[in-house]
């Protein structure tokens, strides 16, 4: 999905932000990718419109603060942001899969579903569950 710059610059403004080159192409970056983005993948998608990797992690850290970003994956240890504020944040309740070769992260369509089993006790004590999978994704296998 497209963010608009308007509507980039508008997320910055309601945020408190002041407007840089750098923010509005991180949080257009975001809303297009259609899953998960770690920092060197955003670097490497930024390269010479978004500044460095120091102004994009600095981005990404204040974001996360704010909370227009939101880490949905920690896949090899490196958080993976998704974009949790604005009219195309998008709701990551959905598994999320790992693939061990290129590294990226996609989000599982709504009808993947895994089951869990566990005694009735505990069944009801949960409010939620953070699903990883990892194996070689399409594009790999
Ligand atoms: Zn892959
Ligand atoms: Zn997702």
């Amino acid at each position: 999905m497209q963010l608009s710059r308007d509507s980039a610059q508008q997320l910055l403004k309601e945020h408190g932000l002041r407007l840089t080159a750098s923010r509005t192409a991180v949080l257009q970056a975001l809303a297009s990718a259609g899953q998960p983005l770690s920092l060197g993948e955003l670097t490497k998608q930024l390269e010479g419109e978004g500044g460095d990797r120091a102004t994009i992690f600095r981005t990404l850290v204040r974001f996360r603060d704010l909370g227009i970003t939101q880490v949905v994956s920690q896949a090899d240890r490196v958080d993976h942001y998704v974009l949790a504020a604005g009219p195309e944040k998008a709701e990551h309740e959905h598994p999320h899969f790992e693939c061990v070769d290129c590294g990226g992260v996609s989000c599982l369509p709504a009808g993947a579903k895994v089951t869990v089993s566990a005694p009735e006790a505990w069944l009801d004590s949960v409010r939620g569950a953070a699903v990883h999978l990892r194996g070689a994704c399409p594009d790999c296998f």
